[in-house]
Order: C-alpha cells, then sequence, then structure tokens
C-alpha cells in the first residue's frame, strides 16, 4: 500500500462499489498510470479505480466530491499533451474496462458506446456499409471518449470534420456525481450548445460515460496516390493547388525527409530514401467522380515537381502506402532515442516559410526535427528528435519545441491542432488568448466544477479557483494585423 489515499476510507468506499480487484493502490501498479504518451510528464497517482459501468463512474465521483479529493479521467492514455497525467494524491479513474457497443441505430446512421470503445471498433461496429470518419492515427487503442475529450482529429479530418462533427448526444457524469445527459441523437437541440462545450473539454467538465456518434455510408470507391518531391516547399505548393482547384480529397499528408527515412526504414514500403517529401493523397467518393478527379491530381503533381507518382494498384498496396505515414512517429526511435511530439497548426499557405523557420532553429539548437503533417488541415507534427543521457538536450529539445508553437502563432496559427492543451501546452495559452477569454473559459469551467476538482492543473495556463482572475495576455497576430476581430 502507498500514499495517504491507499491507506484511507475512500479507497475502501471505492473497493466496495467496484470491487477490490479494479482499485489499485500498490507502487508497481500506480507506476502503470503515471503519465500518457507524453512520457515528459509524470506523476503517482494515489488510487487508480476502473469503474464497470457508468452508474459505478456516478458512484466513484460522488465519493470524491464527498471527501474532496481531485480526478482525473483516463481512457487509453494514448494522448500526446499529458492531458490524462494523474493528480498527485488524487483519483485515476481508467474507462478502459467500458468498452460496450450501447446500440447500433443504422437507420439513424447513429451507434451509442461506453467511453473505453476504441476509435476502430465503431467502425468496425458498423462496417463495410458506414465508417465513422474521425480516424486519429492511434485509432486501434485511443478511446472515444479520450477522442470527445480532445476533439480529435486524423488523415480523413480535411474531407470529412473532427469528432465534435459526429458526437451529437453524450451522458455525463458531472464532478459532484451527478449524471445529465446532453444532446442525443438529434443533430441539432435547442438552446445553449453544451453538448459543443463538452467536446474538447479535456476532461475538466466531469466524465462521459455513454457516447452517440454519427456514423456515414461508406464512399463506393477509394483512391489512394504517393508522389516525391525534392522539398516540402513544392509539396505544399501542391496541396494549395489541389485545394484551389476545388478538389476535396479525402486525405492529404506530408511527409519530410527525415521522416520518410525512419518510417521507410521501418515498413520498407519503397519510399525512396532520398525524396524531400512524401506526399499522399486519397480521393474518395462516388467511382466516376474519383476517377475524373484522381487523374487532374496525378497532373497536379507531375506539373507541381514530383518525380515519381506511385498509384496504388490494389487495397493491399494503399494500406502498404499509408503503413508507412502511419509508422512515422513510431519510427522515430530509428533517429534518436527520445522525441517530443510538437502539434500546431498553421494556414495551408504559409507552410514553406514556416518550414524554413523550424529549419533554422533545429540548427540554432542543433538537434534534428522531423515533420510529419496533415498537410490539407495545415496541422504540423514536428518531431523534435533529442538524446536525454546527453547533458542538456532534453531541455533545449523543450525549448525548441516551443519556439515551434510561437513561430506558429506568429504566422496566425494556433497551439495546437488535435492533441490538445493538457498539461504541456497551458504556458502557451496567453500567446492565443486575451484575459478575457481565459476568463470566459474559466466561468464555463466553475459551471461545471466549482470546487476545481475535475482534471485540475491541466488546459488553463496558471492553477487559479473560481472568480480568480487569469494571468497576463498578448494580442493574437491575427488581430494586431486588423485581419481579425474579438466580438
Ligand atoms: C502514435 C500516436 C498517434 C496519434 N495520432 C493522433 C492523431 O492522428 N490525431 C489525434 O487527434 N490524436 C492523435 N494522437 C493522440 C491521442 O491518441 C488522442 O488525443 C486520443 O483522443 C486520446 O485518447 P485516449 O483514450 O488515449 O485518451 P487519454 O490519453 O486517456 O486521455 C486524454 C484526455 O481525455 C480525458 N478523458 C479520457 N477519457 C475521458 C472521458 N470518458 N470523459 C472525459 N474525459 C476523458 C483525459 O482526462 C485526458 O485529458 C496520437 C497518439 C499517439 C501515441
Amino acid at each position: 500500500m502507498e500514499g495517504r489515499l491507499a491507506d484511507g476510507p475512500l479507497a475502501d468506499e471505492l473497493r466496495g462499489i467496484c470491487g477490490d480487484e479494479h482499485v489499485l493502490t500498490h507502487h508497481h501498479q500506480l507506476r502503470t498510470y503515471e503519465s500518457d504518451g507524453l512520457l515528459q510528464y509524470a506523476a503517482l497517482p494515489g488510487v487508480v479505480v476502473l469503474p464497470g459501468d457508468a452508474r459505478e463512474v456516478a458512484q466513484v465521483v460522488a465519493a470524491c466530491h464527498r471527501a474532496g479529493v481531485p480526478f482525473v479521467a483516463r481512457g487509453a492514455g494514448s494522448g500526446l499533451s499529458g492531458g490524462a497525467m494523474p493528480v498527485e494524491d488524487g483519483v485515476l479513474i481508467v474507462v478502459s474496462r467500458m468498452r460496450r457497443i450501447l446500440e447500433v441505430d443504422l437507420a439513424n446512421q447513429r451507434v451509442v458506446c461506453e467511453p473505453g470503445v476504441t476509435n476502430i471498433a465503431i467502425s468496425e461496429a458498423v462496417g463495410p456499409s458506414h465508417f465513422y470518419p474521425p480516424d486519429p492515427s492511434s485509432q486501434i487503442v485511443c478511446s472515444i471518449g479520450g477522442n470527445v475529450a480532445e476533439n480529435s482529429g486524423g488523415a480523413h479530418c480535411f474531407k470529412y470534420g473532427f469528432t465534435t462533427n459526429y458526437v451529437t448526444g453524450l451522458e455525463v457524469v458531472l464532478p459532484d456525481g451527478e449524471t445529465v445527459q446532453l444532446g442525443g441523437k438529434g443533430l441539432d437541440g435547442p438552446g445553449l450548445d453544451v453538448l459543443g462545450a463538452f467536446v474538447g473539454s479535456e476532461g475538466t467538465l466531469g466524465i462521459a460515460t455513454a457516447i452517440t456518434v454519427r456514423v456515414i455510408p461508406s464512399p463506393e470507391t477509394t483512391r489512394c496516390l504517393v508522389a516525391f518531391f525534392d522539398s516540402t516547399t513544392e509539396a505544399g505548393e501542391v496541396v494549395s493547388e489541389v485545394v484551389r482547384e476545388g478538389i476535396v480529397a479525402g486525405a492529404m499528408e506530408m511527409m519530410d525527409n527525415l521522416s520518410i527515412q525512419a518510417a521507410e526504414g521501418a515498413t520498407n514500403a519503397g519510399y525512396p530514401q532520398d525524396a524531400g517529401a512524401a506526399l499522399v493523397i486519397e480521393l474518395d467518393g462516388s467511382q466516376a467522380e474519383c476517377e475524373a478527379r484522381f487523374d487532374q491530381v496525378v497532373s497536379l503533381c507531375e506539373q507541381g515537381g514530383a518525380w515519381k507518382v506511385r498509384v496504388a494498384q490494389d487495397e493491399a498496396e494503399r494500406a502498404l502506402i499509408w503503413k508507412t505515414r502511419k509508422a512515422a512517429f513510431a519510427a522515430m526511435g530509428r533517429i534518436a532515442p527520445n522525441y517530443y511530439v510538437q502539434d500546431s497548426v498553421i494556414p495551408r499557405t504559409r507552410m514553406a516559410p514556416v518550414l524554413e523557420r523550424i529549419e533554422a532553429l533545429a540548427r540554432e539548437y542543433d538537434l534534428k526535427v522531423a515533420n510529419v503533417f496533415h498537410a490539407g488541415d495545415g496541422n504540423l507534427h514536428p518531431l523534435v528528435c533529442y538524446d536525454e543521457s546527453k547533458e542538456g538536450e532534453a531541455q533545449r529539445a523543450e525549448e525548441l519545441a516551443g519556439m515551434i508553437v510561437k513561430v506558429c502563432v506568429d504566422e496566425g496559427g494556433s497551439i495546437t491542432g488535435e492533441h490538445g492543451v493538457g498539461v504541456d501546452k497551458k504556458r502557451y495559452m496567453p500567446q492565443m488568448f486575451e484575459e478575457p477569454d481565459l476568463a470566459a473559459f474559466q466561468r464555463l469551467r466553475c459551471a461545471f466544477d466549482p470546487d476545481g476538482r475535475a482534471n485540475p492543473g491541466k488546459v488553463m495556463p496558471t492553477p487559479r479557483l473560481c472568480g480568480e482572475v487569469p494571468g497576463p495576455y498578448r494580442r493574437h497576430p491575427l488581430e494586431a494585423a486588423g485581419l481579425a476581430e474579438r466580438m
């Protein structure tokens, strides 16, 4: 047994609710849960509890409320911003046992499921006639509850939209243990969009215990290619050309030379290791439209400087092309013992200058940065490589990652595209939001959680209580340039 909570009456109460075997208190068990996918941030929870259903979640949260103990929700723990990092001496509520699909209603194109269901399991439950479009690269492990909390995206969100565009209803346990229904099967209910506020709230407003999502018919056909260029600038121009031509690609994904080298080394999919950039473009829809548009995309790639365009001849080749793109993060281990995933957004047309700045910063900090992008959305994932065994390298990597965020915001972008703010990015919030914005976020949070017990210390730049005034702020560059204003 470890720590104050583990020995106390709350742990006993949690055992009574969920059963002894689902309440973890030993040091070696707690260590499993000390961080999410962003290993740079870690904390030991006081107790880990794994409820089996929504009723148990509500009872666990109510017990925390009565005891005045903070709690953090956790799905699969694949988050990359430290969002599911536990609070020391708090309770970590892990919903991974809650994996039931509760209802498949194809007549209304809805699926209702528990929060621990993996993203891919939803498409599997309704396939092959239908699918669930938001597709994080982590989709075989990440939970739909985590997707809701992070408003997750993926390769196909350029055409289809993000999690928030597919969640129509939620059952939520509020921080005092009360269960409420937000939305339902309908597309939009009357009143304030409380459902919209919950999606992307990173576990700070309560715990989603049942989720209703929209699924859509699978496209009649899919065509996929990967084109190779000398530079990311050329490939980026082609992305803009495709958009300018009014072609709504299912996905447009880019990798630079360093990420190609790492991923190809892992997958042997036939990506040339000397390519400056690889651009994966996928079209889907009706056969006739796809065929016509696909030829146009091939021409745009060739005119844009592609020296090789490989068209997937069958489903196996398409899967191989995607395997390399999806392996990019994991393959970084071939380049450096450690890496730091950055996630920021830029206006698509600013890709070339931003990449030049990132390259210059990498030289200045004497570190390697590999780049993987959801190019259609302007969502960059610079992977800052380092070796933590070398004195000062981890700190340099973190600083460099912070400089990259600044460059993106200065170009009119955002501090995060899809991985969330969590604990990692909260210090950058004042780069994007002014004091009144932060105060409004805080008031909303306090309306759900006046005692600040749901995932405290995340998202907001400084820990503050309800009613406290937030810290300093800067105007967003788009406002300073007179291109946007606050209403
Ligand atoms: C290799 C790799 C690739 C990735 N690719 C992508 C990508 O393409 N797109 C993308 O968007 N993300 C990506 N991610 C990040 C991550 O997978 C997503 O953020 C995912 O949504 C997290 O889900 P999870 O179940 O792992 O959540 P966790 O990491 O467990 O939690 C994430 C946040 O959600 C909260 N939370 C979890 N469950 C609930 C619940 N039921 N109710 C309320 N709050 C809850 C937690 O408190 C935490 O704040 C990637 C991660 C990895 C490791």
